[in-house]
Parts: structure tokens; C-alpha cells; sequence
């Protein structure tokens, strides 16, 4: 089901939530929201009209209650933040949770009130258009929720460690067929468990899919200078870069990913940059500070 959840991100919360990771939310509202809802998130304000809007959208992975059951926490995956953020209100007219109401509610008009609330698909759809990604993008991502959620993550750690950062990156991007990559892996660690070298086949086809999505967001282009080769060469070399290394946390969220030519992804990791999220920049060792010119995500 979709739903809309509500939580303020310009002023700070009454509640223990960490946007784009944790929703906490009130036990009156524990049957409006399950395990696998896709949701975007809205911003309410009871004064200012132009600070009601849409920011983000992700997958529920998770639920359970506090210590004292009076509340619970929704763990989030998958999240994208919007880029450009989309205003409540459609620009034909009404409401954007106007739209296909009869399928979810009554009333014309949404219950701003209630902090949970389900949204048509049709409406859902359209939000998702205005903010300049595709309904597909959001199906692609749900399939690589489910295809996580099937595996109980065994420790793949230790085998990472015999990699630098940019060689995983790249045995996680290019084509090598399933039993290729098993046996590079089984000659580099012989002695690690064939789980944990299946677990990293596993999080490879996540992370491809996630890296073809955001590819196809930024049509191959660098996020940070803008070439395109592809329009150029006929040929897509882009690659995904993990802001925080997947190395350390095997995080292949979208949130976590930038999209880059080889020149600035080589760049990033010799010149040992790092990426300030709030300014949206990198930051390389000698102070040079280059900011992304396409961000539709982050
Ligand atoms: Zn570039
Ligand atoms: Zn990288």
C-alpha cells in the first residue's frame, strides 16, 4: 500500500525520528502502516502555505514497538530525497492527494491532521512525476527491497578487506558472470564460508540495480561535471561512487550512491575527497571544494 507520512524537516521533531531512516510514530496509528509500504514523506505547516510540501520517498523495511509499547519505530530503506522538492498543491488545481481520492477515502480533500495517511496510486504516481523520477524507479526499488529482505545478511566483512575501495566498487559494477566472481573471491579468502561469498553475489545484483536506476536518473551523466559520454562516444562508463564505503558498511542505498565519470571517480578516491551532505559537496585533501552540478537525489 502507499501512504503518506507526515514529519517536519525545518524545525526539529517531538519525536525520536531520523529522516530518511527512522520514523517514529504514535500507537493510535499502528494499523495504518505495514512492512513493504512505499511512502513520501510531507511536510506540514498550520501558517505558511509554501512550506507544505512533499521531500522524499522510500520503503517500509521495518517495524517495532518502544519499551513501553505507547509508540513504535519504522525502520526506512531504499529512501530518495526529492530534488526538487514538490509543493502540496497541483498545478492544474486542488490538491496533488486530491487525485484518484475515491480509491483511499471519502472526502475530496486529504486529512492533513492525521500524520499517516494512505494516498491513491494514482496520486502517489503523480507526486513521484513532479519530483522528476519515474513510477518504474520506484517499482525498480522495491524489488531490491524485497530481494534483500530475503537474505539474512551474513558478515561479508572480512572478505571485503582484501579489496581497496575502488576495486569493490568496480567488482561490484562490471559483468563478471556469477561463477567468475565466486571463484576470484574463493582464491582470494579460502578460507571464508561459500555464504558469505554467495552474500556478496547477493548484495552485487542489489547494488547493480540501484546503480542502473540512479544511471538512468542522470541519462549517464556525471553528477559532478555533467559530461556525457554516452551522447558523445556511444558509451556508458559512468560509475557509482558509495559516499560512505561500501567496504566499511555495505551500503548501497540510494542515498548513499553518486554517479560519476571515471576522471572525477578516480580523482575522488586518490585525492581521498570526502562529501559534506549538507552543502552537497566534495571536499578533496588539499581543501579544493567541487560541488555537484546534478543532484536529483541526495
Ligand atoms: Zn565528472
Ligand atoms: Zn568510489
Amino acid at each position: 500500500m502507499s501512504i503518506i507520512l507526515s514529519q517536519h524537516i525545518d524545525k526539529p521533531s517531538n519525536y525520536d525520528d531520523i529522516p530518511f531512516q527512522i520514523y517514529h510514530y504514535p500507537k493510535r496509528y499502528r494499523n495504518q502502516i505495514k512492512i513493504g509500504d512505499s511512502f513520501i514523506y510531507y511536510q506540514g505547516d498550520r501558517h505558511k502555505k509554501k512550506n507544505r510540501y512533499y521531500y522524499g520517498c522510500g520503503i517500509i523495511s521495518g517495524i517495532s514497538p518502544s519499551f513501553d509499547s505507547d509508540s513504535y519505530y519504522a525502520t526506512i530503506s531504499n529512501s530518495i530525497r526529492f530534488n526538487p522538492i514538490v509543493p502540496i498543491y497541483h498545478p492544474e488545481g486542488g490538491f496533488f492527494e486530491s487525485k484518484g481520492y475515491n480509491d483511499v477515502r471519502n472526502r475530496i480533500n486529504p486529512a492533513w491532521q492525521n500524520a499517516i495517511r494512505k494516498v491513491s496510486n494514482k496520486a502517489f504516481d503523480e507526486i513521484l512525476t513532479h519530483a522528476g523520477l519515474s513510477n518504474r524507479l520506484f517499482l525498480d526499488l522495491i524489488e531490491v527491497h524485497h530481494l534483500l529482505s530475503e537474505e539474512n545478511s551474513p558478515k561479508i566483512k572480512p572478505i571485503l578487506s582484501n579489496f581497496n575501495e575502488i576495486e569493490i566498487e568496480r567488482l561490484l559494477e562490471e559483468e563478471y558472470s556469477e561463477d567468475d566472481l565466486l571463484s576470484v573471491l574463493i582464491n582470494l579468502n579460502s578460507k571464508a564460508h561459500l555464504l558469505e561469498k554467495k552474500a556478496i553475489v547477493k548484495r552485487r545484483v542489489a547494488n547493480q540495480k540501484v546503480t542502473k536506476i540512479l544511471k538512468k536518473l542522470y541519462n549517464n551523466s556525471c553528477q559532478l561535471c555533467g559530461v556525457n559520454h554516452r551522447n558523445t562516444y556511444g558509451a556508458d562508463v559512468v560509475e557509482a561512487h558509495h559516499i560512505e564505503y561500501f567496504s566499511l558498511t555495505q551500503n548501497h542505498e540510494p542515498n548513499n550512491i553518486i554517479i560519476l565519470c571515471p576522471n572525477h571517480h578516480r580523482l575522488i578516491h586518490c585525492a581521498k575527497a570526502t562529501f559534506e551532505r549538507n552543502e552537497k559537496v566534495f571536499i578533496y585533501d588539499n581543501g579544493h571544494k567541487e560541488a555537484l552540478l546534478y543532484n536529483k537525489h541526495i
